[in-house]
């Protein structure tokens, strides 16, 4: 495929006659044909063809130690698989996860594993809990059946997604957050974290988070020149808004962005106001950027077919999954349109956004890399899981590529409800 994204790094660097500043301009232009869209959503996504005989599921388990939570899937064969949970969420969600998914799994063959995905959304109508509560626990499975089928396949979990390996090494952006600081301390922050990293693309939170009030006032509109003037026209600047403004206060500041050549908006008013969100998409010319609240294929659907989004970002744990995310990543594919998933905190979530992303066809130019706290004991013998220069190399073991060391595991008890 020869298709070429908007946002390649290097059209973010092309001046415009007189301007001051690289313009990012936002994607092709709507109406996206539907039924394209829908093609490219009902392309099977884990390569069935890679499993000759059947994967039997024994047993889905979950497993806790402390507030860490393991899921160990089992085959009849004896194959088995491992993942870790977001931890922050699952908390709260392991009933869910042991009670509502977990059974539906036992007995299934893993290779149907779309098919599976949306069978457990209907049964026992757990479509009534989506969004975190039922996508979250379904992700946790899902990832341990991945690793389960990366190992019987011999390779890493982003070759079951796809053709190739698009992405071997992700460049990523470095994510701030300074919300109640002043713009000059969040300025010193942000460049304090660049010249630790090597990061050649930044990410800062403006406005207050879900209309709450900014604090100190006026720090956005200040930090937004100050962030373009201190690191010059070569940086990929990101700006997140987590939903803080009211629609005509957020085009007035993508406008701002605009005339400072940003490489995207994030959440610019609350992610639910989905006719707001399409009537000020056109208002600004700064890539838009959204999905890490979605929990639902119809409404990314939409806001790719309207031509609303430009970067989607359905984070792999809240949204149910990898399967789940690669079809809404190539329906923005469809539309021209590139995916920079978003990463949840906690054990292993930047792993398997790398093995993700490692997949996507259409990923944007740089990804979020939350540190690596090394709170969870593992080893992983292709990658150092650091950021080098600007980059993470994605790990080429079978499955997940990581091994959780033997002791840890041992120290969790199975979970029944
Ligand atoms: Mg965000």
């Amino acid at each position: 495929m020869n298709r070429r994204y908007f946002l390649s790094t290097t059209s973010c660097l092309l001046l415009p006659p007189g301007a001051s500043y690289p313009a990012c301009t936002r994607g092709p232009a709507p109406p996206f044909a539907y039924p394209d869209l829908d093609a490219a959503a009902a392309r099977p996504v884990l390569r069935r063809d890679l499993f000759p005989d059947p994967v039997t599921i024994e047993s889905v388990e979950l497993l806790r130690y402390e507030d860490n939570f393991l899921c160990r899937v089992r085959t009849t064969d004896g194959a088995e698989g491992l993942s870790v949970s977001n931890n922050y969420q699952m908390v709260y969600l392991y009933p869910i996860q042991v009670l509502r998914i977990n059974p539906y799994f036992v007995g299934k063959d893993a290779r149907d594993l779309d098919a599976l995905i949306d069978g457990v959304y209907t049964h026992m109508s757990n479509y009534k809990l989506q969004s975190l509560a039922l996508w979250v626990p379904l992700a946790t499975v899902e990832f341990a059946l991945l690793d389960l089928l990366g190992k019987l396949a011999d390779k890493p979990i982003g070759e079951l997604l796809c053709d190739r390996i698009y992405q071997p090494k992700i460049a990523v952006y470095q994510a701030n957050n300074n919300r109640g600081r002043s713009a000059e301390e969040s300025l010193a922050n942000i460049q304090e974290t660049v010249a630790r990293t090597g990061a050649r693309a930044v990410k800062f939170k403006v406005a207050g988070r879900m209309l709450d009030a900014e604090a100190p006032a006026g720090r956005s509109e200040r930090l937004i020149p100050m962030v373009r003037k201190a690191f010059g026209e070569e940086m990929t600047i990101y700006a997140d808004a987590n939903g803080g403004y009211e629609p005509e206060e957020a085009v007035r500041i993508g406008r701002l962005m605009a005339e400072y050549g940003y490489g995207f908006y994030e959440e610019p008013i609350a992610f639910d106001r989905y006719q707001e969100l399409k009537d000020i998409a056109g208002r600004f010319n700064v890539p838009l950027a959204g999905g890490e609240q979605e929990p639902s294929f119809y409404n990314f659907r939409y806001l790719i077919g309207e031509g609303v989004l430009d970067v989607v970002q359905p984070d792999i744990f809240y949204y149910g999954g990898m399967i789940r995310s690669m079809r809404v990543a190539r329906m923005a594919a469809a539309a021209g349109k590139i995916c920079v998933p978003h990463i949840s905190g906690s054990g292993l979530g930047f792993l398997y956004m790398a093995h993700f992303v490692s997949a996507l066809e259409n990923a944007g130019p740089y990804h979020e890399f939350k540190e690596n706290t090394r709170e969870l004991p593992y080893d992983c013998p292709t990658s150092s899981m650091t950021v080098t220069d600007g980059t993470l190399k994605v790990p080429t073991g079978p499955g997940a590529g990581v091994v959780v060391e033997p002791d840890f595991i041992r120290r969790h008890a199975l979970v029944t409800g």
